[in-house]
């Protein structure tokens, strides 16, 4: 993973600018232009039980023609994002961090003080299961000499907190498709959650690697969503395939992953809507978007977006997505707010899937990946 990130930051430096573009445009065919009457092939006919597909795809995005996207910057190399996210992590804003240099702070530990640990971990999110385990081994651990000893303490508080969160997990991103297949990436979750910020920041990271990106809008429920992940597209220096309002989200997908392999591009990432009415609707719609796209090409990775601000209610949207989807992988946004951090290691037990990525703010290199080491240090403020 920490490779990947250096990678992307190198070729980050070669890309500047319109050679983005140039890479984009020589990598891929050029898409067709957009048709008069959508046409969509035989193989796309929907299965009788799903709505037509025909009518749904009206404004199909050019590449660009030229050196494209202007003042395209170069992302902000991976070790900055983590200097950030260790800095961010650190705050005192932190409920995890504080409760973890709180008991490095006391001159003894006693059994209040370790009642303290218990009910601050508790409540910055990490859940009972882990907390509970977290503590009965630092209690051993650290039984005979406590803290008395702050490096060894702290070596040892370090140790366990980074087998919780499991560095084991692979964290791997899959973004690239078996033989002329692309790599369809599927984000989903509650809206709100940072769904499309993700996809215009996931788009500029795999450019910057020399990939060749196109996002489908499938969140067609209200025009200002498409719009909003063409602007990201548009900013990152990708093209966008959306369709019209109200359209069905999985001809949309269709039509992007269509598009993306006529074009011979590397990554097809999908935004999807997350309205959580009925969890039969979420179900029909998620379920339809990916069973349609599959048609074409297997989706490589379903990445679940979560809010870490929402602790709890998060978990249980986590819990509903994973019931209907196969989620492969979590992004957990906004960490950089008033997050608690300990969420990650809930996620990740109760869906048994990896955290992936992380959410640091709204800008377009605000994200970075979740790496179990630089996670834990950014708490214990090394
Ligand atoms: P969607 O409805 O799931 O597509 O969510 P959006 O991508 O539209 O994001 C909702 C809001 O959250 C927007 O204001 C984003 O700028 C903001 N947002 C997304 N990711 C992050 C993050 O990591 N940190 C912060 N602070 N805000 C974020
Ligand atoms: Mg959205």
């Amino acid at each position: 993973m920490t490779l990947w990130w250096i990678l992307g930051g190198v070729l980050a430096a070669l890309l500047v600018g319109g050679v983005v573009a140039g890479v984009l445009v020589s990598r891929g065919k050029q898409l067709p232009p957009a048709p008069e009457k959508p046409v969509i092939p035989a193989k796309a006919q929907p299965a009788e039980d799903e709505p037509a597909e025909a009518e749904l795809v009206e404004e199909r995005p050019r590449l660009p023609e030229g050196p494209g996207p202007i003042g395209l910057d170069s992302p902000e190399p991976a070790p900055n994002r983590l200097a950030r996210l260790r800095r961010r992590l650190a705050s005192s804003q932190n409920a995890l961090a504080r409760g973890l240099a709180d008991l490095l702070s006391v001159d003894r530990v006693d059994d209040s003080t370790w009642d303290d640990f218990e009910t601050t971990l508790i409540s910055s999110d990490l859940g009972v299961g882990p907390t509970t385990e977290l503590v009965s081994a630092l209690r051993r651990r650290l039984a005979i000499d406590g803290v008395a000893n702050p490096a060894k303490a702290k070596a040892v508080l370090r140790e366990e907190m980074i087998a919780l969160v499991d560095p084991t997990l692979d964290r791997t991103l899959h973004v690239t498709g078996e033989g002329d297949n692309p790599g369809v990436v599927m984000v989903v979750g509650v809206n709100g959650t940072g769904k499309t910020t993700t996809v215009g920041k996931l788009a500029r990271v795999l450019v910057a690697e020399g990939r060749t990106v196109l996002l489908g809008a499938a969140d067609t429920f209200r025009a200002a969503a498409a719009d909003q992940l063409q602007t990201w597209g548009e900013r990152v220096g990708v093209q966008t395939v959306r369709g019209a309002e109200a359209a069905d989200p999985a001809s949309v997908a269709y039509t992007a992953v269509k598009d993306g392999i006529d074009a011979e591009v590397g990554t097809v990432i999908i935004d999807t809507a997350g309205r959580l009415h009925t969890k039969t609707g979420l179900m029909d719609e998620l379920g339809k978007v990916k069973r349609v796209i599959e048609k074409l090409a297997p989706v490589t990775e379903v990445l679940l977006v979560l809010d870490a601000t929402t602790g709890q209610n998060g978990l249980v949207q986590a819990r509903i997505f994973a019931e209907v989807v196969d989620v492969t992988g979590i992004v957990l946004t906004k960490l950089d707010g008033s997050a608690k951090g300990g969420i990650v290691v809930q996620v990740q037990r109760e869906l048994g899937v990896p955290v992936k990525l992380i959410g640091l703010g709204e800008g377009v290199d605000d994200l970075a990946p979740f790496d179990a080491e630089q996670f834990v240090d950014g708490l214990l403020g090394e």
